[in-house]
């Protein structure tokens, strides 16, 4: 039976720490850490996550600014926001929750937001220093897994990791992490040839690809670890929708550790956003 990795579980022993840090510079340096959270207009799937991002701040003793615009802000008014944001000295974090509406340039809001408060590491700044290997704020979602990854590997220096998926904000930076660790990593997306052999021979899959049990029992060699990241809503029993993962599951207990879906990734990638925060504070703070 494969371990299951408990992101739940990790996910609050992070936001212990987190709490910790956070009492720890109120003690040092007088200042409490504080996030804006950006939502421009009313997406329902976002209105949920900013509302569980305002609730993980306060759990853990970070101060949180919400600011709500309507689904008509203009390009001009949100860069006004984020040009005071990044001025304000009571903001350590900067996040603007996407997507934006259409009418909206996401990349050039995006890049409005002062590296050194960019929480959800998107800004090319932090690219950049990921893929350099030099500090800067890491995405949110990428760093949870390669926390759950470090509760089942003590060193992954040398190991097969194969990715599945190659977006910006979660398949490119993971494949960065693991490489930065001198893992050997394959970069898949949806035009790979024979992806189920790539994955056979892997020590470490990462699924990315938001396709319902794309990886199936016979894809995963004996002892492999398993990080499923993907999320797709389907309609389940009852009427209510339910979530699916990447992976099926239920075939892959041959492997060393999986994380289920829900409760493996999803509540790293929040309790990661408190981390970085914290982070951008200290680094500010000196
Ligand atoms: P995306 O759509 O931007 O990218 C998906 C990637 O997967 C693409 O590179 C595509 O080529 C690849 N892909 C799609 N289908 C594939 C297939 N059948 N075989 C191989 N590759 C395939 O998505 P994203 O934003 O990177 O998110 C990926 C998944 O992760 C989604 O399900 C998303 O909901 C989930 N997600 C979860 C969290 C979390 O906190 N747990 C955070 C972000 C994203």
């Amino acid at each position: 039976m494969a371990e299951r990795i408990d992101g739940r579980a990790i996910a609050a022993g992070l936001e212990d720490e987190v709490a910790e840090q956070v009492r720890a510079l109120a003690a040092r340096t007088g200042v409490t850490p504080g996030l804006a959270v950006v939502l421009v207009g009313r997406d329902p799937a976002s209105e949920v996550y900013v509302a569980h991002k305002i609730k993980s701040c306060r759990k853990v003793g970070i101060r949180s600014f919400e600011h709500r615009l309507p689904e008509n802000t203009t390009q001009d008014a949100l860069l006004t926001l984020i040009a005071r944001l990044n001025a304000d000295p009571e903001v350590h974090g900067v996040l603007v929750q996407v997507p934006l509406p259409a009418h909206i340039d996401e990349g050039a809001v995006l890049d409005a937001i002062d590296p050194g408060k960019d929480v959800d590491g998107f800004h090319p700044v932090n690219v950049g220093r990921l893929s350099t290997g030099t500090g800067g704020l890491i995405p949110c979602t990428p760093l949870g897994v390669m926390k759950l990854i470090d509760t089942v590997i003590d060193d992954i220096t040398g190991l097969d990791a194969v990715v599945i998926g190659k977006s910006n904000i979660v398949g490119k930076p993971i494949a960065m992490l693991l490489l930065e660790r001198e893992a050997t990593v394959t970069v898949t997306h949806i035009e790979t040839k024979n992806l189920p052999d790539l994955c056979r021979k892997a020590d470490i899959i990462v699924a990315a690809a938001g396709a319902p049990r794309l990886v199936k029992g016979w894809w995963v060699k004996p002892g492999a670890v398993i990080i499923d990241v993907g999320i797709t809503r389907i309609p389940g029993e009852n009427g209510k929708d339910r979530l699916v993962g990447d992976v099926a599951f239920d075939e892959v207990q041959h492997a060393r550790a999986v994380t289920p879906v829900p409760g493996g990734v999803g509540p790293m990638t929040i309790a990661c956003l408190l981390a970085n925060t914290v982070q951008a504070a200290e680094t500010a703070l000196g």
